[in-house]
């Protein structure tokens, strides 16, 4: 039974019927192609329009969730219950001299592209980062020699109380996979990233090698959330896991990867307790082998079924 129905009405009200959806599989918003019901699923298509949003879910004290393109999330096999906002719908992306300003729902690899025919360097990193801007910003995203604290210069938030703030880098608590959006659970409306003026020729060149070293060592061919473990302090989850014996171990239809051993990937139409089973095992056995604490990098959203 689902308890958001007025609200789906009143949300169809305020944005139109084709941006609100009613019992919505998140297995269709999810990297990991895993994820029961949101009772009400909401893709604005402007900045404008998700603070409407937000107003609304706020001032009705409605449980709310926000996703960007849902490629760091587990979602459980119970769905979630409330409103999840999904904000890949506010994409635009312009160059402003050596700086790009994006809105949160930018993908990362459209700001990179943006960035290399404005002939900008330093957001090549980004490049096979398969996130948007709100959810790099959220989780400091990070990849080779590169992470958002190096580039990021202002984002506008809003905050829980509804205020509308501009916080320059130093205000945004960037470190391993956190900052100050994540701690006070603002929500990224855009952001300025600061570039520096390169060679055109040298950028496509870092693009094309990044792209060649994800595509070598990453198993793209599977659906899957990424890393699926934080980096241990002075060691590699990926590392550990494999020396655990834990290369291709599957539960249901989740798999410890067989090319990286840092990725749980969604082998064959695993659920999510599948996934949950799988890290789980993964950490006791690390722990047991070798006395080190993996703790996940996904995230995990929703209800059990
Ligand atoms: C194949 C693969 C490779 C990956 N490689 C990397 C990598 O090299 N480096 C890396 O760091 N990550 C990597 N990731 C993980 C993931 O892409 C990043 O963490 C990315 O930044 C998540 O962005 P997203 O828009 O998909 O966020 P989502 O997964 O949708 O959400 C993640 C979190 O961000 C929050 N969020 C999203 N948008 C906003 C917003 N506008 N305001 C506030 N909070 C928001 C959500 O509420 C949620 O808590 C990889 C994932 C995959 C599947």
């Amino acid at each position: 039974m689902n308890r958001y129905t007025d609200a789906y009405e009143d949300l169809v009200l305020i944005l139109s019927k084709e941006e609100v959806m009613l019992d919505e599989p998140m297995m269709n918003h999810t990297w990991f192609e895993i994820g029961g019901t949101a009772d009400v699923l909401v893709i604005p298509d402007s900045v404008d329009r998700l603070i409407k949003v937000i107003h609304y879910v706020t001032e009705n004290n409605i449980p709310t969730f926000l996703i960007g393109n849902g490629s760091n999330l587990l979602v459980k096999d119970g769905g979630i219950r409330g409103i999840v906002i999904k904000t890949e719908m506010i994409n635009q992306i312009r160059v402003e001299g050596n700086t790009v300003v994006a809105e949160c729902g930018s993908l990362l690899a459209d700001i990179s592209e943006a960035a290399y025919n404005a002939s900008l360097t330093g957001f090549e990193f980004a490049c096979g980062i398969p996130g948007t801007l709100g959810g790099a910003v959220f989780m400091n995203a990070g990849a080779y020699d590169g992470e958002m604290s190096f580039v990021l210069d202002s984002v506008r938030v809003i905050t829980p109380d509804l205020r509308i703030i501009t916080l320059s880098k130093n205000q945004l608590e960037l470190g391993y996979r956190t900052s100050a959006v994540k701690i006070n659970g603002y929500v990224v409306l855009d952001a300025v990233i600061l570039l520096k003026h390169g060679s055109k020729e040298e950028i496509k060149a870092k693009i094309d090698d990044l792209t060649h070293r994800r595509e070598d060592r990453q198993p793209l061919e599977f659906p899957s959330a990424g890393s699926t473990f934080k980096r241990p302090t002075g060691h590699y989850a990926g590392k550990l896991i494999q020396d655990a014996g834990l290369k291709g171990y599957q539960m249901g239809g989740a798999q410890v990867s067989e090319k990286h051993s840092g990725f749980v990937i969604n082998r064959d139409h695993a659920e999510a307790k599948d996934v949950l089973n799988l890290i789980n095992y993964i950490q006791t056995t690390v722990m047991d082998k070798f006395n080190v604490e993996l703790c996940t990098e996904v995230l995990i959203v929703g209800e059990d079924k």
